[in-house]
């Protein structure tokens, strides 16, 4: 089946005085996978419920492929559909969870069987089929739920959070293996996570959204190297606040370092917010007993990270900068120990505070 391209546009929805979706607009190219990012209530849920048809819209559409979908129930809508909960029917088997939806579309037995077993082996858990749920792992529960969306040849796969019950490493494994199952099949998804590593890894692009509302829909890299407002560059990522001065129209002054900036630029002379990630800042080891410099500030924490350590420094004036260094460097700054800031890279962003 060709991929569908789905279309959120101008959705609104109130709940009393909450604004849950406040305009939210939102496109999908055919077989696309876009995460939806955003922190706890920005209503990613309350968009894929509309998505789904669980939910009406107080104003604004759906379309798929053109089509205006929204006064469609969601048995109509062509769409499967994986929980954080895994949901499957306790008293069912894997394989009769799976062809559940092929039953209620009055498929024969024998075609049900097959696919439930083809489904079952595509998500990577061919033979488990006679088991009840009871009898899986959460991992493998999931991957049930996953074989179940997809059994009825949806348009579009929509997720809600599927991984956020699973153990660290389960979870990395399954990301990976609804992304290839995402990418076999060519199916349009919409992936809702408030993970924001979990959305760079395995999206096309990621729609970060805020208060009911898009603020940027991006490929993960660059969401990262190139968030378009503060709020994404410090909800995408890890993300240093260092205060800084204009000193051209195309540089900023930031811990006596002058950097080259891009985008829009305040005029010289404006005190700036200069937004840093901990990669583009090195650390020079400074005596303990060195002349007073807003540049060098106190070493608190190191956080070993594997190749890198994360190294947080504390300047005078209170300002916490978190500055990564191959891991071979961190024992030149011990905690107690002075550090001074070399930022060595362009800003990600500069904003007036
Ligand atoms: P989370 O990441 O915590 O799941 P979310 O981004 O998915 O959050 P939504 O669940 O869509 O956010 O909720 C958006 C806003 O709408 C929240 O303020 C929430 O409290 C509110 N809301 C959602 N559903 C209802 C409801 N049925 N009744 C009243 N308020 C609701």
């Amino acid at each position: 089946m060709p991929a569908a391209g789905l279309e959120l546009s101008a959705l609104r929805r109130c709940y009393g005085a909450v604004r849950a979706l406040d305009g939210l607009e939102l496109a999908l190219a055919p077989g696309e996978l876009v995460a939806l990012l955003g922190p706890s209530g920005c209503g990613k849920t309350t968009a894929l419920r509309i998505v789904a048809g669980f939910e009406r819209p107080d104003a604004g559409a759906v379309r798929l492929d053109g089509a205006d979908i929204t006064p469609l129930s969601a048995a109509k809508r062509d769409m499967g559909m994986v929980f954080q909960s895994y949901s499957l029917f306790p008293h069912l088997t894997a394989a009769q969870n799976v062809a559940f939806g092929l039953r209620l579309r009055k498929t024969a037995a024998p075609a049900r069987a097959a696919r439930a077993e083809e489904l079952l082996e595509l998500v990577g858990i061919g033979g488990h089929g006679a088991r009840y749920p009871h009898q899986l792992s959460g991992g493998q529960q999931q991957r049930v739920a996953l074989a179940r969306a997809l059994a009825i040849r949806p348009k579009v796969l929509l997720l809600d959070e599927p991984l956020s019950a699973l153990d660290a490493q389960v979870r990395l494994q399954l990301r990976d293996e609804i992304r290839r199952v995402q990418l076999d099949l060519g199916i349009t998804t919409l992936f809702v996570t408030h993970d924001q590593e979990e959305a760079l890894s395995i999206a096309d692009r990621v729609a970060v959204m805020r208060s009911g509302r898009l603020e940027q829909c991006a490929a993960p890299a660059q969401l990262y190297q190139r968030p378009a407002t503060a709020f994404v560059a410090q909800f995408v990522g890890t993300m240093n606040r260092v205060r800084g001065t204009m000193v051209d129209t195309d540089l900023v002054e930031v811990a006596g370092h002058r950097l080259p900036v891009d985008g829009e630029r305040p005029v010289p002379g404006t005190k700036v917010e200069v937004l840093l990630r901990p990669e583009a800042v090195g650390l020079e080891a400074v005596p303990a007993r060195a002349a007073a410099d807003p540049a060098v500030g106190t070493v608190r924490t190191a956080t070993f990270l594997g190749a890198i350590t994360r190294i947080a420094v504390v300047l005078e004036d209170g300002t916490q900068v978190k500055a990564d260094l191959p891991s071979h460097r961190a024992s030149e700054f011990p905690a107690a120990g002075r550090a001074r800031l070399v930022p060595a890279a362009r800003p990600v962003l500069v904003i007036e505070p």
